[in-house]
């Protein structure tokens, strides 16, 4: 049962071999089975999920339902869920209970799926490997002294240990397509707009962008059937037609331009990284799929702007954590800049601070022209080579990661290696493009991630040309032992 897909899941619920109750019970008790070691959640919502399932089962009875009605789901824990605790990884949050759910969370409720819970990740979502959560790390399911990836490491391993069929992520610099690699599974982020960022606690507004892991692209794509659409609650949500993502999946790939940025494969890249791309590229050769090599000449500086403006926009959305009207508040404050400054250094975590000191000094009033502005124009340039990208080709291939994961306590102390672990993936979020990461083969028994990347609102595009590659291999079928 725990190797079905969301669409086989969903077949088993229409036919009746199974309820949602039964399933749900079912992932429950593996998440209390294996999630001791794993650590892939923070909060396991055993009494919602229960009553979402029998609500489920209910509307299946009346005729009422939908394909994802009563398809349990896990939650990447930076999404409000009215009643359930939400920390974002961080002790600043340890206490808090929204009121109300994030929008990306009421679709898919409407939708008929059932949370089973709230996944660990990197304390406010910022870090490439899990180890900056205030719960600990999430161990990758492959081999348990090694990253999970992050920041949505919880939900990337939660799905690769076959714990939940699919759970939400979120993406500010490759957090859903970076764990999706080292994991082994399937992870979309859509185009910034396309999913509301509504009750998703914010990072770094103009990249954050909500998205999907499941085992394969018809998976995801059933999903954002119901996640993405437009959301008056968030002004920076587009109003853009939400198609039915599953409809384009069988379209055949002959004549698709792909284009392999000559950046992206140079002396960064791990050799077998590398040689298993290659593999991978050669079965689009077979569908039909035309290859060539093409340029994104600001590469380099992907990082480096990144780590301008994340930090940023960070410093600026983390300042409502002052103690004063929610999360966490330190005892006995002597007076309130007491107040203000134990709450925050005794709530927020090592990275998190670096972000918020970085953030401050590149936007204080004598660093502003240097630092933030100029980023910004490179930001631009960044997205001109893609513009230019897409005049050529139609799909933009590489890896998703330039090495397998590392192990846990291998970059905790070298922040900087740790920042190039996301040198693929970081553009498209600068450049606002809809990215997705599919399993392609292992190193040393590590899960490889390929990514892919078109042009905005081209998601119905990936998921076909992943999908194909899916029909094709079975590298996403396949899952880690012990599970
Ligand atoms: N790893 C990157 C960072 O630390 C990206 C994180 C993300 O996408 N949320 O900021």
């Amino acid at each position: 049962m725990q190797h079905k897909t969301v669409a086989e899941l969903s077949r088993e619920l229409t036919e009746k071999k199974i309820s949602s109750v039964e399933l749900t019970q079912f992932f429950l008790e593996r998440i209390k089975h294996f999630d001791s070691t794993l650590n892939s959640f923070i909060t396991v919502s055993e009494d919602y999920a229960l009553t979402a399932a029998k609500d489920a089962d209910a509307k299946r009875a009346q005729g009422k339902a939908s394909p994802l009605t009563g398809i349990p789901i896990a939650h990447k824990d930076i999404f409000c869920t009215d009643g359930v605790k939400t920390t974002c990884g961080s002790k600043m949050l340890d206490n808090f209970i929204a009121p109300y759910n994030a929008t990306v969370i009421q679709n898919l409720n409407d939708a008929g799926t059932v949370m089973l819970g709230k996944t660990n990740m990197d304390e406010f979502a910022m870090g490439s490997s899990n180890e900056t959560s205030y719960y600990g790390p999430v161990k990758n399911p492959w081999q348990s002294d090694y990253v999970s990836g992050g920041s949505s490491g919880g939900s990337a391993a939660s799905v690769a240990a076959l714990l939940a069929p699919a759970s939400t992520g979120t993406d500010t610099g490759g957090s859903i397509r970076q764990p999706a690699a080292l994991c082994g599974i399937t992870g979309l982020k859509p185009t910034y707009g396309r999913a509301s960022r509504y009750g998703m606690i914010a990072f770094a507004s103009s990249l954050d962008q909500a998205g999907l892991f499941a085992h394969t692209a018809e998976d995801v794509a059933l999903l954002l059937n119901a996640m993405a659409g437009f959301d008056e609650k968030d002004s920076t949500s587009v109003n853009h037609p939400v198609p039915d993502y599953t409809a384009a999946l069988n379209n055949n790939l002959k004549g698709l331009r792909i284009g392999l940025p000559k950046e992206y494969f140079n002396a960064g890249l791990n050799n077998e990284v590398a040689q298993t791309i290659q593999t991978a590229i050669r079965e689009y050769e077979k569908l039909g799929a035309v290859i060539e090599e093409i340029s994104l000449p600001n590469t380099a500086l992907s990082v480096p702007v990144y780590y301008v403006i994340a930090p940023a926009e960070c410093s600026s959305n983390l300042a409502r954590y002052d103690g004063v009207r929610y999360g966490y508040r330190c005892v006995n404050p002597a007076d309130l800049q007491d107040l203000y400054e134990r709450s925050r250094s005794e709530g927020f975590g090592t990275e998190v601070k670096r972000r918020i000191m970085i953030g401050t000094y590149v936007l204080s009033a004598g660093y502003y022209d240097a630092y933030y502005l100029k980023a910004q124009k490179i930001r631009r340039l960044i997205c001109n080579d893609f513009v230019n990208a897409f005049k050529k080709v139609d799909v933009i291939l590489s890896p998703t990661t330039p090495t397998p994961a590392f192990k846990i306590g291998e970059k905790t102390s070298d922040p900087i290696s740790m920042y190039l672990s996301d040198i693929y993936t970081i553009a498209a979020n600068l450049a606002g493009l809809p990215g997705i990461s599919i399993p392609v083969g292992f190193v040393n028994q590590l899960p490889i991630g390929m990514q892919l990347i078109t042009n905005l609102f081209g998601e119905a595009k990936l998921l076909n040309v992943a999908h194909q590659y899916q029909t094709v291999t079975d590298w996403h079928k396949q899952s880690p032992r012990g599970f």
